[in-house]
């Protein structure tokens, strides 16, 4: 048997044993994987459902007009493009369609809690797109939306970009359209993270307000890695699109050829498959539980680490992530995420807003409980992972104590399913 066999075997324990804390991760389900492990793999398909380049494509047209539908039903959304690899090509399907390079945008800075792909200056979208960019307050970790009007009114972005990777709040996303409206850009909601806490209600609603909106499917979502692309309610229809090269076209149009040919070749229909896999479940009145879970999993945990002393970056969460500012313990996030994983407890670095350390080193790390809720732990066992956490960090180079936190992980995590929920 190949060696590779050996490693993800490996890796299933690792896995098993931990307490899986990144804000980006989850568990999916058998089904899932039994579609991305399947023949779907082996199929050419470039095009779309009935409009392909390629022969056989009878069954893959099926499986990728399942997603595409279940998808609508589960977002309520009038279009959806499931062909995305990753989030990240989502979304510079998202640029290749709105933009000219060189025209400039909007988002919110990476040390904020932006992500790369909104206008990082180590990512195409930072080294293509002049770059503009908002971020919270310092007293209250929360979206300065003044300074946001201020800088979009001054600076008149052509696109302006509603969404992050760590920031624990909901979006005032009428608010982003108001000041859209007032310089007349193209509003971008990227829901990577919270997409499953919204298809389920369970935070406001991007589809009225944004233009264009894009996501990652494997985070609260719950299903392959991969990136979709939806629109909302009567965008298709209002918002005659002009392309960059001045043409007149329906939004959809654009966005299907900005995705292909524009930067993919052909799709990964195993994925898709698994895509629309996780879309039925999430369909399910059981996946609402489990995203109710979720949230107050996040809650519950966020009381537990102020309880023990930790400042949570605006003092908590609405959705499945927390940043913990680390300042006050004397520690860095580098220094945390390392004595974490030694305990079995993962977790990332990551920057606070207004950090003074590197990216490298950071003084934050990046919680989550899309992953852990999965499994199974409810909110008294939160409690249990704050007190873990708060061992490891008052004891950060005592390899005696993270040996004993790490026995304490093993044993709460004994006899629990990756998948249990
Ligand atoms: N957008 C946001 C807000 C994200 O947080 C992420 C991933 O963390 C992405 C896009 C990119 O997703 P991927 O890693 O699939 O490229």
């Amino acid at each position: 048997m190949d060696i590779i066999f050996d490693l993800i075997e490996k890796e299933r324990q690792r896995q098993t044993h931990g307490i899986e804390m990144i804000a980006s991760e989850n568990f999916v389900s058998d089904n899932v994987m039994k579609a991305m492990g399947s023949v779907l793999t082996n199929k050419y398909a470039e095009g779309y459902p009935g409009k392909r380049y390629y022969g056989g494509c009878e069954v893959v047209d099926e499986v990728e007009t399942l997603a595409i539908e279940r998808a609508k039903q589960l977002f309520g959304v009038d279009y959806v493009n499931v062909q995305p690899h990753s989030g990240s090509q989502a979304n510079a399907a998202i640029y290749l369609a709105v933009l000219k390079p060189g025209d400039k945008i909007m988002g919110m800075d990476l040390s904020m809690g932006g992500h790369l792909t909104h206008g990082s200056a180590v990512n195409f979208s930072g080294i293509q797109y002049d770059v503009v960019s908002y971020g919270v307050q310092q007293e209250t970790g929360l979206i300065d939306y003044d300074q946001m009007r201020e800088v979009a009114l001054r600076e008149k972005p052509k696109m302006l970009i509603a969404g992050f990777s760590a920031y624990s709040r909901d979006l005032d996303y009428a608010k982003f359209r108001e000041v859209a409206d007032e310089i007349g850009a193209t509003l971008w909601a990227d829901i990577a993270h919270p997409a499953g806490l919204v298809a389920k209600g369970l935070l406001n609603s991007p589809f009225e307000h944004c233009h264009v909106v894009t996501t990652t499917t494997h985070k609260t979502l719950r299903g392959p890695r991969g990136g979709m692309i939806m629109m909302g309610k009567d965008f298709e229809n209002t918002y005659g699109h002009k392309t960059p090269k001045g043409e007149t076209k329906m939004m959809s149009q654009v966005l299907d050829g900005a995705v292909f040919p524009g930067i993919q070749g052909g799709p990964l229909e195993h994925v898709i498959a698994g895509k629309a896999v996780a879309f039925g479940e999430a369909l399910d009145t059981q996946f609402e539980t489990y995203a109710k879970q979720v949230k107050s999993n996040a809650q519950a945990l966020a009381k537990a680490m102020i309880d023990r002393g930790f400042n949570i970056v605006s003092g908590g969460t609405d959705n499945h992530l927390m940043l913990v500012d680390l300042r006050n313990k004397g520690v860095n996030g580098k220094e945390t995420e390392k004595a974490l994983v030694l305990a079995d407890i993962t977790c990332n670095k990551n920057m606070v807003p207004f950090d003074d350390k590197s990216p490298f080193t950071t003084s934050g790390i990046r919680l989550g409980t899309a992953a852990i809720t999965t499994r199974g732990l409810k909110e008294n066992d939160m409690d249990t992972i704050a007190e873990l956490i708060s061992e490891v960090v008052d004891n950060i180079k005592n390899e005696e104590v993270l040996t004993s936190v790490r026995k304490k992980v093993n044993e709460l995590m004994e006899g629990k399913a990756l998948f249990n929920y």
